[in-house]
């Protein structure tokens, strides 16, 4: 400490008296005094210990006092130490920070010999007594911190409970600038339909970006109170997870809890029997049981974030992971089994699979999207119409699904899980109320009742659906109507048809074939097509549909081949080699390699010209994906390749 002790004992510094003074608030509301009042008190207040001319450092903050990891308070505290400085004055010792930490402050003023004063407080330190003082004005302060806090608790609670303490206005409601209660709220009828909408999305599988981008492209406004002007994953999320659209509304569902170190607060879920309820049941968008179904569909698929992981071995059926082009990431490589991914620089719209994207595969085709998309959408349709005995098929479906749908099983399987459920919550309710590992005890209970209203909610449909009269059977023209419609979407990238898709098409495997004259590689795909899913979204019912597989090319065969049959068997039919290729608008040269192709495949005793490939070709073969020095063939794991199984 740099005390000049030939000068006056009470000044630091021969020239001026160092001052520093002290003023917070919270929020410019909240306090009565504003910063410059503050300052000014303090001055008068400094005017009338001295005479001589100061030096003032003001320190200013706004904040709120109980934070101790402020810059503020940082920056006094190094002041005080450096001893450089004769006073600190300050309104009251709440301005500079509360608790125990403000009595910190004070005794650090008396090791530098500076001296404190709170006014207001009736602290100073040159009077005795000074720290009994400075620890009632500490209390007081925490005191009066608590009781505002519980003060303002308490009246928030009350106007709750009479229907008061409105959230802040959010979309989906009206009313908003005038009510002072919820009664005066009101739906919004140009978003009732959206939200049902939403909510059959949601049960189908939707996710909630899926949801944001949609109501952004239906250019939805976010709400009052909303500072994005687009809908996001979160607030979609906050929109639907809000029990107001079942009619109730939650209060006290949080409570802050002070983290004593810092003096911040952090937010803590409260126990349930802590939570305020007010029905509001003229906001209700959903019945209850509703409500909690799709909550519980969306919790369940959301729980180990993105997709289940036993769900299926098909992963990609019914649920998108993120927003792909279909067929990217449900496609698979014939050969090691692996996902299709979407591959090449930015821009092109390229296929590849992506165990050899990762050098786990030789299979190293790039197949064109939309053609891709195109081929087999037309395939599949082409082979629907076909089927002459189509519509008998389905007509047989159909019936045969409605006699067996008989709904009493599922009933009773739903019955002996309520009663199941019932005894569950009973016995938890039980243990709880003996004790033992409370928390735990609580989670199991809320586990069983949110599975006991599940299966209520489900025995409630079969219910109604056993009521309902059997809608009226659909003929195979309206079904390839649907499916067509539904590929129509796809190509449009339509999510929810996308999920249908993968539905119809659960399998599509992509195998390299090469030309049995070894002339050129190319890519086929095997689709299998279910109409389970489609003829199921038609009657309402799941109706178990015959599968099927067709081979589908994923390139132009050249007209060579195309005509090879035609072309080899001209003697047989007594035609003329060159007049059928003139025919067929074909060079000499051209029907020449088709004669030859013919050949070969009778030498080969094959119908089709086009043979899978299980190694790598030597030629017609651009991809050298299995010369590279990090190449290690690597079919997938713990997931069956197609037909290599
Ligand atoms: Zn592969």
């Amino acid at each position: 400490m740099r005390r000049n002790n030939h000068q006056s004992p009470s000044w630091k510094h021969s020239d001026r008296v160092w001052v520093i003074i002290v003023a917070r608030i919270s929020t410019e509301k909240q306090d009565e005094r504003s910063l410059d009042d503050q300052i000014a008190y303090c001055r008068k207040r400094l005017e009338e210990l001295t005479d001589r001319p100061v030096k003032i450092h003001v320190i200013k903050s706004q904040d709120s006092g109980e934070y101790l990891d402020r810059v503020e308070l940082r920056q006094l505290e190094d002041l005080i130490e450096s001893g450089d400085w004769d006073f600190v004055i300050t309104e009251d010792l709440g301005r500079i920070c509360r608790r125990s930490h403000a009595l910190t402050i004070c005794e650090m003023c008396e090791d530098a010999e500076t001296r404190l004063i709170a006014i207001n407080d009736h602290i100073d330190m040159a009077e005795e007594g000074w720290r009994l003082c400075s620890y009632f004005a500490a209390f007081r302060h925490e005191q009066y911190n608590r009781d505002t806090a519980l003060r303002i608790q308490r009246s928030q609670k009350n106007r709750f409970l009479n229907g008061g303490a409105l959230p802040r206005p959010f979309w989906g409601y009206l009313g908003w600038d005038k009510a002072k209660t919820d009664s005066e709220l009101r739906k919004d009828p140009e978003a009732e339909e959206l939200i049902r909408e939403t909510f059959r999305r949601l049960d189908d599988g939707a996710s909630f970006a899926e949801i944001a981008d949609w109501f952004n492209d239906l250019g939805i406004p976010t709400g009052p109170s909303c500072r994005r002007k687009k809908w996001t994953t979160m607030s979609i999320q906050r929109l639907v997870r809000n029990p107001i659209l079942k009619g109730i509304r939650i209060r006290n569902r949080l409570v802050s809890k002070r983290i004593n170190k810092t003096g911040r607060r952090r937010a803590e879920l409260a126990p349930q029997d802590e939570w305020l309820v007010r029905e509001v049941p003229h906001l209700a968008y959903f019945e209850s049981a509703y409500y909690d179904h799709v909550i519980h569909v969306v919790s369940e698929r959301n729980k180990n974030i993105g997709r289940p992981a036993n769900r299926d071995r098909l992963s990609r059926l019914g649920v998108p992971r993120k927003r792909t082009t279909w067929p990217l990431q449900h496609a698979r490589c014939g050969i090691c089994g692996h996902t299709i991914w979407k591959a090449g620089t930015h821009g092109e719209r390229l296929a590849c699979c992506s165990g050899a994207l990762q050098y786990r595969c030789w299979n190293g085709m790039m197949i064109q999207v939309d053609n891709t998309q195109k081929w087999i959408l037309g395939a599949v349709l082409d082979r629907i119409r076909q089927c002459t005995d189509f519509a008998k098929v389905v007509r047989e479906r159909i019936e045969q699904a409605r006699k067996e749908n008989d709904l009493s099983e599922q009933r009773r399987l739903y019955e002996r899980q309520i009663t199941r459920h019932q005894n569950e919550v009973t016995n938890l309710t039980d243990a709880i109320v003996v004790g033992g590992d409370i928390p735990e005890l609580v989670r199991q209970l809320q586990k069983a009742r949110s599975a006991l209203n599940e299966a209520t909610y489900q025995l409630d449909r079969i219910k109604s659906q056993e009521r309902e009269a059997p809608r009226a059977l659909p003929d195979a023209e309206c079904l390839y109507q649907l499916v067509e419609e539904t590929m129509r979407l796809v190509v449009n990238e339509d999510d929810q048809a996308s999920r249908l898709l993968c539905r119809i098409l659960p399998r599509m495997t992509l195998y390299p074939v090469i030309l049995c004259d070894g002339r050129a590689v190319e890519v086929q795909a095997e689709v299998e097509f279910d109409l389970s899913a489609a003829a199921s979204a038609l009657v309402g019912m799941s109706v178990d549909m015959p599968s099927e597989v067709v081979t589908v090319d994923l390139f132009d065969r050249p007209p060579y081949v195309e005509h090879a049959e035609r072309l080899g068997t001209v003697e047989q039919r007594g035609e003329t080699v060159v007049a059928t290729a003139k025919a067929l608008g074909m060079s000499l040269t051209m029907a020449a390699w088709a004669r030859r192709l013919y050949r070969r495949m009778q030498e080969l005793g094959i119908q089709e010209p086009y043979m899978r490939v299980d190694m790598p070709p030597a030629r017609g073969w651009r991809c050298r994906r299995h010369k590279h020095p990090r190449y290690h063939f690597e079919p997938q794991k713990n997931d069956v390749p197609p037909e290599a199984a």
